[in-house]
């Protein structure tokens, strides 16, 4: 019988999505050997629009990738306002209280994949995509992958594997987790034109259906809508002028009248985490490791700090990857950063999406009294920017 020949490598990152590709990035001086794999296709081909906020903090990190350069659309935001449906009390946070250029960005999903695919050409890495991983086996010593790519079986081992894949192939790692919470809800997401243009601010109201975001984007609006699964099957199927009118009359007249809209897209909403996010030569990162709601825009932030974390540990103690002492230092850096970014991105998921009456309440003096105190709004606003380092 014909045996697959394997290569060995340093490292084995599973998934070439944003945060799978800046771990691979962040590692291009290293030295090290690098073997990232990703499923689909190139970038062009497959346009995600996913629009993505993403903190101040995860800019410095992204310049210091040499990503952010490339960006071709960039929208800073200003600021953000907050405010509660059906109810009083509002905040203003500004990026002058906090004494930075902007609160973040807003790009498209798809453009930091197209930037981070062409930087990682000449990084060194073995870089493949249509390489479908199908296989998982990690023992003290090392861990080996099974991937299809052109129409074959192959295999590699390394002395570490990053699952980067959003969590797919989690159930092949004995040691690991996976936990699920359905929200049952669905975000919709579109391009949207309104009669007034868009001035840096970015509108966050929180209704008993759910959040719905509206992000400065280009010269108009991003939107993510909070709805049930049901209610997202609908609004789906809307013709524009319907969906634009009944996205007006949940919004409301902060923007004026909506004149124009994009493509729609759907995606399912629920909380899932991994524990713990390391075990025998293996460690989860980016959604792998936490899939949040994108209520507060933290998912990818999250993410880019696991990734530029690892590498950091990886790059201070290159004969020790893939060791049980490093990833337990690893997961100690961690543990704060993600776990507080799960409970606070959950804790409002569930205050504000309540048709509670006393909790309605309770929203619309809290959402007051941040605005009166600027030390809490200071704290709120760095604590989105830079996670538990904030
Ligand atoms: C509607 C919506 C809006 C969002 N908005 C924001 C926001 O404003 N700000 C923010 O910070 N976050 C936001 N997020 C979250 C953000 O999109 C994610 O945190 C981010 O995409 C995670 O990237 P990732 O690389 O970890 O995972 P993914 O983007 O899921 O990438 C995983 C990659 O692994 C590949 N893969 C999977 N299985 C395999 C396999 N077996 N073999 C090889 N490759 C495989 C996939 O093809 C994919 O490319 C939002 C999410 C949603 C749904």
């Amino acid at each position: 019988m014909e045996t697959m020949s394997s290569d060995h490598y340093d490292l084995i990152i599973i998934g070439g999505g944003p945060i799978g590709m800046s771990l691979s990035i962040a590692l291009r001086h290293s030295g090290l050997s690098v073997l990232l794999l990703e499923a689909r296709k190139e970038p062009e081909k497959n346009k995600d629009p996913r629009p993505l906020a993403f903190s101040h903090g995860s800019r410095l990190i992204l310049q210091r990738l040499g990503v952010w350069e490339a960006l071709s659309e960039v929208t800073p935001i200003k600021a953000i306002h907050i405010s509660n449906r059906g109810g009083f009390g509002r905040t203003l946070l500004t990026a002058s209280e906090i004494d930075v250029p902007a609160l973040g960005y807003v790009i498209l999903h798809h453009d930091i994949f197209r930037v981070m695919h062409e930087k990682l050409q000449d990084c060194g890495v073995d870089y493949l995509t249509e390489a479908q991983v199908t296989q998982l086996e990690c023992n003290v010593a090392e861990g080996q992958v099974k991937f299809q790519h052109n129409g074959k079986l192959k295999q590699a081992t390394a002395n570490l594997l990053v699952l980067a894949d959003g969590g797919r192939l989690i159930g092949q790692v004995e040691e690991i987790t996976q936990h699920v919470q359905d929200y049952e809800q669905w975000a919709i997401v579109s391009r949207i034109e309104a009669s007034e243009s868009q001035c840096g601010m970015a509108y966050e109201r929180f209704t008993s259906d759910g959040p719905v975001a509206m992000l400065p984007f280009g010269k108009n609006f991003s939107l993510v809508w909070t709805v049930s699964p049901s209610v997202a099957q609908e609004i789906l199927s809307l013709d524009d002028a319907t969906f634009l009118a009944r996205l007006h009359s949940h919004f409301g007249d902060r923007i004026g009248k909506f004149t124009c809209t994009g493509k729609r897209s759907g995606f399912p909403l629920a909380l899932k985490y991994a524990t713990p996010v390391a075990g025998r030569r293996v460690v989860l990162i980016g959604n792998a490791a936490q899939t949040l709601h994108p209520v507060a825009g933290q998912g990818f932030n999250l993410g880019l700090r696991d990734a530029w974390e690892l590498s950091g540990e990886i790059i201070e103690t290159p004969s020790d990857i893939g060791s049980p002492v490093m990833l337990s230092k690893y997961r100690a850096k961690r543990k704060t950063d993600s776990g507080g970014g799960r409970i606070f991105t959950d804790s409002l998921v569930k205050i504000f999406s309540n048709e509670n009456i006393l909790l309605q309440g309770m929203r619309g003096i809290g959402l007051s009294a941040l605005d009166c105190f600027p030390p809490a709004k200071r704290f709120v606003a760095k604590r989105m920017m830079f996670g538990s380092r904030g």
